[in-house]
């Protein structure tokens, strides 16, 4: 696939492996791999709808059992997935997705996060 030139180097994914009825792992052109479990994901919905759900002081409310049924392509910056309970309106771009990555690797690099060890 072809990326646009605006786009950072490391916020191309390479592979997306959905597992709908647990996370998606995203495989990036530099290798690093993130996994996304689809409750965490669910909430970083970036929707308006869920955006304003947070700003009232709610959570979006998560389908149970949480289970992703489709994801489609949003042109070649990020993809929507469509959610058990019918919810589609959110388009994580890959800038996002690779930003929100939650792993050890990431974690120890980004010391503004909350279980940071080496934050403060
Ligand atoms: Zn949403
Ligand atoms: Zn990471």
């Amino acid at each position: 696939m072809t990326a646009p030139a605006t786009l950072p180097p490391d916020s191309t994914p390479a592979a997306i492996d959905v597992d709908r009825l647990r996370a998606v792992t995203i495989t990036w052109e530099d290798g690093h791999v993130s996994r996304f479990d689809l409750p965490a994901l669910r909430l970083a919905c970036p929707c308006a709808g869920c955006m304003a759900e947070w700003s009232a002081g709610r959570e979006p409310r998560l389908a149970a059992p949480l289970s992703i049924v489709d994801v489609r392509l949003a042109g070649a910056w990020g993809m929507t997935p469509t959610w058990v309970d019918g919810h589609d309106t959110g388009i994580y771009s890959w800038a996002y997705l690779r930003a929100g990555c939650e792993c050890a690797d990431c974690a120890a690099a980004d010391c503004t996060a909350v279980d940071c060890p080496a934050g403060d």
